[in-house]
């Protein structure tokens, strides 16, 4: 049985985590997360969540096998015989040839590439604030509150995530740029990798990258 593996790549605030879910649920795939996965294991103590612990005890990063580890045994199960989608992984070129060597060929591997210029990032997070009530979000640009600072629906008082500003946003796409855009690269040299321009309506980025799915099964 063929099982599709989509793996959805940009960066942070280019709208991966929004279109993840909506294709997630239009293919029936489940949605794997990296960071849901490992805070299930740790809060589950399961057996590599207790080696995971050993890591951050120790101050260490959690090692790219253990993530894989975890993340293996999650797809082995009968939800993810179909497939499934990746969330957050793999982020570095490393994750990304330890994950090829776990495939056992069954894998129909979809890559999508969620392109956004950076400094239309910068404006997106920079702009964001939320309902501390309702959960509400908004953007002082793109989606204003009818007052400013208000929200629409229970009229509290809109806060802004205390990592949203400039310099955060700045550290984590350098970030972005130096570890994880060279995976992009090293899928584009595996076989290829869809580009979907992320500078623009959801609706239309979602269009674009079931456009990469179905032309990936052609
Ligand atoms: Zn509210």
């Amino acid at each position: 049985m063929v099982r599709t593996v989509l793996i959805l790549l940009g960066a942070p605030g280019a709208g991966k985590g929004t279109q993840a879910t909506r294709l997630a649920e239009s293919l029936r795939l489940p949605h794997v997360s990296t960071g849901d996965l490992f805070r299930t294991n740790l809060s589950q103590g399961t057996e590599l969540g207790q080696k995971a612990r050993t890591f951050m005890d120790a101050g260490n990063l959690v090692s790219d096998s253990l993530v894989i580890d975890m993340l293996f045994d999650r797809v082995g199960q009968p939800d993810c015989a179909g497939g499934y989608l990746l969330d957050g992984f793999p982020r570095t070129v490393a994750q990304a040839e330890a994950l090829q060597q776990r495939f056992d060929g069954g894998e129909d591997r979809v890559v999508i590439d969620i392109q956004v210029p950076d400094e239309l990032i910068v404006e997106r997070i920079i702009g964001r604030q939320s309902c501390p009530k309702c959960s509400a979000i908004f953007h002082t640009r793109f989606n204003p509150p009818t007052s400013e600072g208000i929200c629409d629906h229970c009229q509290t008082a809109l806060t802004q995530r205390a990592d949203d500003t400039a310099e955060v946003v700045g550290t984590r796409l350098a970030a972005y740029h130096e570890q994880t855009a060279p995976v992009a690269e090293y899928y584009r040299q595996q076989g290829g990798v869809c580009a979907v321009n992320g500078n623009q309506h959801p609706d239309k980025v979602f269009e674009a990258c079931q456009v990469c799915v179905t032309e990936a099964a052609a």
